[in-house]
């Protein structure tokens, strides 16, 4: 169901009566598909005295070969910068704090459209001492509110990098700074120093990988597929056998193959990990995509809908997880796993009871995988996307009303593309994110829903 309104405000006359009667101009988003490279015009760095990323910051952009006029310096004042990014780990209390107001206020209206604000911190709770702990927590309030204020498909990020991880910066920075962040706004990344794969190469960061999608047949799930096959992944494709001739059509655009199977079967995760040990030897990336809805007021829910329900989208990915982990393990070192839930699953939504427990569940789920000893030491990073308002088969089927208010709740006033999902999972599953993990990755161009 094509967003009209967002057609209309694209074009000259919807624009100006937009503005003149104070509606939401959302603006056209600049996704990879898009063409042009990654970081698109100048970055402005800035540092608060006694940081310690700006330096790697501005070694990486050199080495991406993007302009990085200083502060102040004349072409500063000519060219609108692609971001603005400020390295706020020497703000070591609140008096200091003034420095995010003083490199921000100058420049953030000549930010171009679809730019980046970048805020660089240190966790609160690794921070020297409780001074430092409540500024470093301030900059997450702060860049929330600075998502919202951004207007023209311009978003913020906040990267928390753990004192020794610098090096993990790289990947989680060019996802922040790139179109493939699109419709991420006002999210907090921890980057944690992670048993580090180098960063491979930007263009087909997952060569040489074997992926498994689960849901792979239509929606996000065959847009994930797809995205992580033009990364470079060989791609498996799983989907129930009702969805057969789907699942092989959208393999053939993968060049992958297609694994029907209904993961709620008792033997089903046993097929898929034998599958994948005796075609390849085993799997580096799964994302697990599958789930359904049946939604319903609790006091009116059957019980067949409450069970359908919690065993596709969470007992099942429990179950794959342990025969992908258990006894001889099928995810190799350095794999990575990828749930998707939801924000019904961190605000809770009605008529979604037996969803949002899922969905909440996946997100308990993956902290805990991410904690444990040996899943650490494997290298093997465990993560979530939760998206917000997707444009899918799914959203087009909501009545218009919800629709336009899903649509539009949120700071870039859009719904996002099932791309957008699949751009973050390819993120979480490159070699970069090595130090991402254990984290809930909102996709929901920041909504209002649990922000
Ligand atoms: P979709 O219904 O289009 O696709 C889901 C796929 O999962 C289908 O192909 C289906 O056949 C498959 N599937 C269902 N049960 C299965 C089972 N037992 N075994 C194997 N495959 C099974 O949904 P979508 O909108 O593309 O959503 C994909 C994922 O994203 C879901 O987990 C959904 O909860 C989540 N999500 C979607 C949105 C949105 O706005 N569309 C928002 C938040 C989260």
């Amino acid at each position: 169901m094509p967003d009209r309104y967002l057609s209309w405000t694209a074009s000259g006359p919807g624009r100006l009566v937009a503005a003149r009667l104070g509606l939401p101009r959302p603006e056209p988003l600049r996704r990879r598909q898009d063409g042009g490279s990654d970081v698109p015009g100048p970055v402005v760095i800035g540092a608060a005295e006694g940081g310690r990323l700006a330096e790697p910051v501005r070694r990486l952009l050199a080495d991406w070969a993007v302009a990085t006029p200083d502060a102040g310096d004349a072409r500063e004042a000519t060219d609108s910068p692609a971001a603005l990014v400020l390295d706020a780990t020497g703000v070591a209390g609140s008096e200091r704090l003034r420095e995010l107001y003083a490199f921000l206020h100058p420049r953030i209206r000549a930010l171009a459209p679809c730019g980046r604000v970048v805020v660089l911190g240190t966790p609160p709770e690794l921070a020297a001492d409780t001074r430092e702990a409540a500024a470093q927590r301030a900059l997450e309030g702060f860049v929330r509110s600075v998502g919202k204020e951004l207007r023209r498909g311009a978003t913020a990020h906040l990267l928390l990098v753990e004192p020794g991880a610098e090096q993990q910066l790289a990947g989680p920075l060019r996802f922040a700074l790139s179109p493939r962040s699109a419709y991420v706004s006002g999210q907090t990344l921890r980057i944690a120093s992670g048993s580090g794969t180098e960063p491979g190469g930007f263009e087909r960061p997952l060569s040489g990988r074997v992926a498994l999608v689960t849901g792979a047949s239509r929606g996000i799930g065959a847009t994930v597929a797809q995205t992580l096959a033009a990364d470079g992944a060989h791609v498996v494709c799983l989907d129930v056998p009702a969805q057969g001739a789907d699942l092989r059509a959208i393999a053939d655009t993968t060049a992958g193959e297609a694994l029907e199977a209904d993961l709620t079967d008792a033997d089903a995760p046993r097929r898929v990990a034998d599958h994948l040990t005796q075609q390849h030897g085993g799997v580096d990336i799964v994302v697990h995509n599958a789930g359904i809805t049946r939604d319903r007021t609790l006091g009116r829910m059957e019980p067949g809908q409450w069970d359908a329900v919690v065993a596709v989208n969470l007992t099942a990915v429990e179950r794959l997880n342990e025969a992908l982990l258990g006894g001889e393990p099928v995810l190799r070192d350095g794999g990575r796993i990828v749930c998707t839930s939801s924000i019904s699953g961190i605000a809770g939504n009605v008529g979604q009871t037996n969803y949002a427990a899922s969905k909440a569940g996946l997100i308990g789920l993956v902290q805990a995988v991410a904690r444990d000893r040996e899943v650490a030491r494997r290298g093997i990073t465990v993560n979530a996307v939760a998206p917000g308002f997707i444009e899918t088969r799914m959203t087009a089927a909501v009545p218009l009303l919800i629709r336009e208010a899903g649509r539009r709740l949120n700071s870039l006033s859009q719904g996002g593309q099932p791309v957008d999902v699949a751009e973050a999972v390819a993120f979480l599953s490159s070699p970069g994110a090595a130090g991402v993990t254990g984290q809930v990755l909102r996709v929901c161009g920041q909504a209002l829903l649990g922000a």
